[in-house]
């Protein structure tokens, strides 16, 4: 590959956008395309060429990044509707970010193996703050050797890259992550409801358990009480973040990753059903920490 692969960015959402802004600066010449015209719009901006399809996009593209919500689109883009595999040219590199089933993962993968075209799955952690300031953690999965072609972009979107293992690994250790992340985030609201319904300060609460065995990442670095920590949803009605309905996804891959194996999630399973609640009571689209609210019986 040579020194600056020509780079086609499909998904320019809450991560994608600013995923693509960094490569951007970094100097890479990005072809972008997105269902949301804004979205390819403010990449434009930064210095992107606009696509006015996915198959356009890859025309000529050494590497193809997406960056969709789920396992659907991914499998619609690369396999079904659009099938670009078959756009993007034997040889290329495809590195999915998305957060996808480890199934549909393996699936893209081995389709791409048949095209000669090398394929990783590389879901992050990190949020959408950690994507705007390129410290993000890829969580790999995918051959040594195609890790090591796509490692220079990746260096430029975060900070920490791991190699989980094979085909879909990333996205195992993705799910397992985040059913942990949405287990301590439930038990976080629940101890401070608890305090504070015993007239405890939310934020001294937090602040002893930070330096007791309760601590936890929800608790000192998200903390989901509002007040207690400054530039965190929280804080703002549980704008932005990481939204409800991306966590159910989440916790439903996890479901069906733990059917699959019959490994044993009782938490995880009832981490599912509370975050189901919580969406259909019309969540979906709020920061995840919100879980508070369905917590403390309080109205949205
Ligand atoms: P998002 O909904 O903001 O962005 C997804 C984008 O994909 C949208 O702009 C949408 O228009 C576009 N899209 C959908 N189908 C498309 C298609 N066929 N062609 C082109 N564009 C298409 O979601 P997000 O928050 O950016 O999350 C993306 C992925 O990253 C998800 O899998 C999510 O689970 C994961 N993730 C999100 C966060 C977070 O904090 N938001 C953190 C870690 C991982």
């Amino acid at each position: 590959m040579s020194q600056a692969p020509r780079i086609a960015f499909i998904g320019l959402g809450h991560m994608g956008g600013p995923m693509a802004a960094n490569l951007l600066r970094a100097g890479y010449a990005l072809t972008v395309f997105d269902l949301v015209s804004s979205a390819v719009e403010a990449a434009v901006t930064l210095g992107a060429k606009a696509a006015d399809s996915a198959a356009a996009a890859v025309i000529d593209a050494q590497v193809v990044i997406s960056m969709l919500p789920a396992s659907a689109h991914v499998e619609s883009l690369y396999l079904e509707e659009t099938a670009l595999l078959e756009r993007i040219a034997p040889g290329s590199l495809v590195i999915d970010c998305s957060t996808i089933s480890p199934d549909s993962a393996r699936r893209v993968a081995r389709a791409a193996r048949a095209r000669d075209i090398a394929m990783i799955d590389a879901p992050v952690s990190g949020g959408t703050a950690g994507a705007a300031a390129g410290t993000l953690t890829f969580i790999v999965g995918g051959s040594t050797e195609h890790l090591e072609r796509a490692r220079p972009l990746l260096e430029k979107m975060g900070k920490n890259i791991f190699h989980a293992g094979d085909s879909g690994a990333g996205q195992v250790a993705k799910i397992c992550n985040n059913m942990l992340l949405a287990i301590h985030m439930i038990g976080t609201a629940e101890a401070l409801s608890l305090g504070a319904a015993h007239g405890l300060d939310p934020k001294v609460l937090s602040e002893i358990m930070a330096k007791s065995s309760g601590r936890n990442w929800s608790l000192e670095v998200y903390n989901p009480w509002p007040g207690v920590m400054e530039n965190v949803p929280a804080g703002r009605n549980y704008d932005g973040g990481f939204g409800v309905d991306l966590m159910l996804k989440d916790l439903g891959l996890a479901m069906e990753a733990s059917l699959e194996t019959r490994a044993s999630t009782p938490m995880g399973s009832v981490a599912r059903n509370l975050y189901a609640l919580h969406s259909r009571q019309g969540a979906g689209r709020l920061d995840f920490s919100s879980i508070l609210r369905l917590i403390e019986g309080r109205a949205l």
